[in-house]
């Protein structure tokens, strides 16, 4: 059960389905756009969506707001260090900030940057330097049915071979992300982490950790992974952050607070120089980093409560649980669950809506006008902007942290077996206009009743 009870209560919105046509319409088909008061149980994301403590409530109040050295930057700083072990901690306003800080003064054309999956903002920093971003993720990550129980892992002989090859020398940097958001927020293995750090040593390449759901990636490390030696997922989470060279998180996330991001450097006095110029320029004085104190102290509490092992074993159930109930009610699901969200196998839902008409997008607007449910295509809509198509189309129901209940969780389930029921009648979609880089946040959409 939740670690947890309830002390404060927020009404969630009961639109009407002429209310939701209307808003689904008047967004142009993209809920990215539609208004958070038309939508009863909002799965758009994870990030920064989740509930605060009472803690963290009360943490607020004290937040020192000096521009410089501000007592709640010295809380913030003392409990990443005590996590992470990097001595040198920069506080920025949110996990996309860290990216172009650390791309920008990292990378420049023609650089090559690999990874397990990059999630799209990480992509884009990359590719805005003009580098290169090679997904290379585990060979298991495929097949949407194994049970694997890491398929958040990055190809490692794919990794060598490129290496070896007539790019290799153009590979500058390697970037775990934990878990593997772009990857159906897998996790990742101690035992591949640690060979990555082989690899970066042999090749003298950068290890970069986009930390964002370390304590998530932690919990189901301690739960898969035999022979680590660890018992609490802060010693994970510490092994983890050990093989890094600079890391960041949005925070957002496992940072249990509505905003905020982080980057760490370990020991390149140098480096950590220049990301603070960065983040002077883009952020703010590099102890506050775009944020109010308070949110510091909301992010240091938050911090120290998101290792908690109850707090994990509840995330972890209740997505298993979600993921299994979806399964069992005949809604086709990628599996294992990870921690942070479900993901609808969309395409096989409606096969006939072929990618190009995002299936995945399909299902969710259907979701969203059957039950007021807020979901976010994981496909060819979202992945594959320079016009190709996404391996799989999936749907992500992200499950934002300490929010909603199983029965919030169950009626999300009636609803995808309500849309079940009328596949064979949904229109795929098209886009109408241009579409620039992470276009599904603003692209407009129409239905499109006839393949072709
Ligand atoms: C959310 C996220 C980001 C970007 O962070 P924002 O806070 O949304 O800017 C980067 N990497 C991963 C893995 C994420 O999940």
């Amino acid at each position: 059960m939740e670690p947890y009870r309830i002390k404060a209560v927020e009404p969630i919105p009961f639109p009407s389905r002429g209310d939701r046509e209307q808003a689904l319409t008047r967004s142009g088909y993209n809920l990215f756009r539609v208004p958070s008061a038309q939508v009863t149980i909002d799965l758009l994301t994870d990030s920064g969506t989740g509930s605060m403590s009472a803690a963290q409530w009360a943490a607020m109040m004290i937040g020192d707001e000096a521009y410089a050295c501000s007592t709640s930057y010295e809380r913030f700083d003392a409990v990443l260090r005590g996590i992470t072990g990097f001595p040198e901690i920069m506080p920025v306003h949110q996990g996309r900030a860290a990216e172009r800080v650390v791309f920008s003064t990292l990378l420049g054309p023609g650089d090559i940057v690999v990874s397990n999956t990059h999630f799209d903002t990480t992509r884009a920093h990359v590719e805005a330097t003009g580098s290169q971003a090679l997904d290379l993720p585990s060979p298991e990550a495929a097949d949407l049915d194994s049970d694997h129980p890491f398929k958040g892992n990055i190809d490692l002989g794919a990794l060598t071979d490129l290496l070896a090859g007539p790019d290799g020398h153009r590979v500058k940097a390697v970037v775990m992300t934990v878990t593997n958001n772009g990857g159906g927020g897998q996790p990742v293995s101690l035992e591949n982490l640690r060979r990555v750090r082989a690899v970066c040593d042999e090749h003298g390449l950068v290890f970069l950790l986009d930390a964002s759901r370390f304590a998530e990636n932690s919990w189901l490390v301690l739960q898969r992974e035999r022979g680590h030696g660890y018992r609490e997922p802060v010693e994970v989470a510490r092994a983890t952050f050990d093989l890094a060279d600079v890391f960041w998180a949005s925070l957002k996330k496992d940072g249990l607070a509505n905003i905020g991001g982080v980057i760490g450097v370990r020991d390149d006095p140098e480096l950590a120089r220049r990301f603070r110029q960065r983040v002077i320029l883009d952020e703010g004085f590099s102890t506050y980093g775009g944020l109010a104190g308070r949110d510091l102290e909301a992010l240091a509490q938050g911090l120290s409560e998101v290792t908690d092992p109850r707090y994990l074993a509840d995330r972890a159930d209740t997505a298993r649980w979600f993921a299994d109930s979806l399964h069992k009610a005949g809604v086709p699901v990628v599996r294992p669950a990870g921690c942070h969200a479900v993901y609808v196998r969309a395409g096989e839902i409606l096969p006939h809506i072929p990618a190009h008409r995002f299936p995945g997008h399909a299902w969710s607007c259907a979701l969203y006008l059957e039950g007021g449910i807020r979901a976010v295509e994981f496909g060819s809509l979202l992945l594959g902007s320079g016009g190709g198509s996404a391996p799989h189309e999936l749907v992500r129901l992200a499950l934002p942290r300490r929010v909603y209940t199983r029965s919030h969780l169950e009626y999300v389930v009636d609803t995808a077996v309500a849309v079940g029921r009328i596949a064979d009648e949904l229109p795929g979609y098209r886009i109408v206009g241009d579409s620039p880089a992470l276009r599904h946040f603003t692209a407009v959409l129409e239905p499109a009743p006839h393949a072709g």
